[in-house]
């Protein structure tokens, strides 16, 4: 049986890879997940500002101006009182500076609209300023802790990888079939723990030009990795970045490119 046949959507994930993805990341997850400031919270108001202040910045320069951010401005009520200009000469500095406007007006209408609590559905979400799709659903599963698949770049790309899901990294957002996979791979429980692990692969392990494969714990069942012949993306750079598409895969000077449309072999449950 394939896990993904492009010639017959949707896609289906088989049930034991399933459970091993799902394992394998939420075990790694909790022995060696990053320790970042905004996953002590419960508060769902403190994930949204964080979600705000992670985009288009680094976790590692957000951190401690997101802690400052937290700490004078704890509540979403606190953040309305305060004066816009405060509030941008704290974010400012961390450039795109229409984030500083954006969070004062997601507290007034999360104040004036919401009685000072976040709205508990995507769609409500979806409409606060600052909070796009990615950044709304982040709210709800991080904030809500409620299930929804979350599916960012790095998300994209370790699934890509992990699945051998044919997809040009640039449009994956347009990708019916990464969505679809991204759904059908989000546990019924431990959804927070599978989320942040996963993000968390995406930005240590499984990078852009060189994943460290033999540190991943989807290594025995990555596509990547396991497809024959093997393809050991950790062992050159040429091969590191033939394995960013996932259907080209370059060794040294040598190039085997399978096409996209017979790449149907799909991956065999681990
Ligand atoms: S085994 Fe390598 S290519 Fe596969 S998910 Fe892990 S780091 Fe990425």
């Amino acid at each position: 049986m394939t896990l993904y046949d492009p010639e017959e959507p949707p896609v289906f994930v088989d049930p034991r890879f399933r459970r091993g993805f799902q394992d394998r990341i939420v075990r790694w997850y909790r022995r060696k997940g990053r320790d970042l400031p905004w996953r002590s919270i419960s508060s769902a108001y403190q994930v949204a500002v964080s979600e705000i202040l992670l985009q288009q910045t680094q976790a590692t320069r957000v951190a401690p101006v997101f802690q400052r951010f937290v700490t004078r401005w704890p509540r979403v009520q606190d953040l309305h009182a305060a004066p816009l200009a405060d509030v941008k000469q704290l974010t400012d500095p961390l450039g795109y500076h229409i984030r500083g406007t954006w969070l004062k007006e997601l507290a007034r209408i999360v104040v004036e609209r919401h009685g000072g609590q976040m709205p508990d559905s995507l769609a409500a979400l979806r409409e606060l300023p600052g909070l796009g799709p990615y950044a709304a659903a982040a709210v709800y599963v991080f904030g809500l802790r409620r299930r929804a698949a979350l599916l960012d770049t790095n998300i994209a790309r370790v699934l890509t990888r992990a699945v051998g899901l044919p997809s040009d990294g640039s449009v994956y957002r347009d990708d019916r079939r990464l969505r679809e996979l991204a759904e059908q791979l989000v546990p019924a429980r431990r959804h927070y723990d599978y989320h942040q692990g996963l993000m968390d692969v995406g930005a240590t392990v499984c990078v852009s030009r060189s994943p460290r494969c033999p540190g991943c714990p989807l290594r025995r069942i990555c596509r990547a990795v396991t497809s024959s012949p093997p393809v050991a993306v950790w062992h050159e750079r040429g091969v590191a970045m033939a394995a960013e598409r996932t259907v080209g895969y370059r060794v040294g000077s040598t190039t085997a490119v399978r096409p996209a449309a017979t790449d149907s072999s799909g991956l065999k449950p681990g």
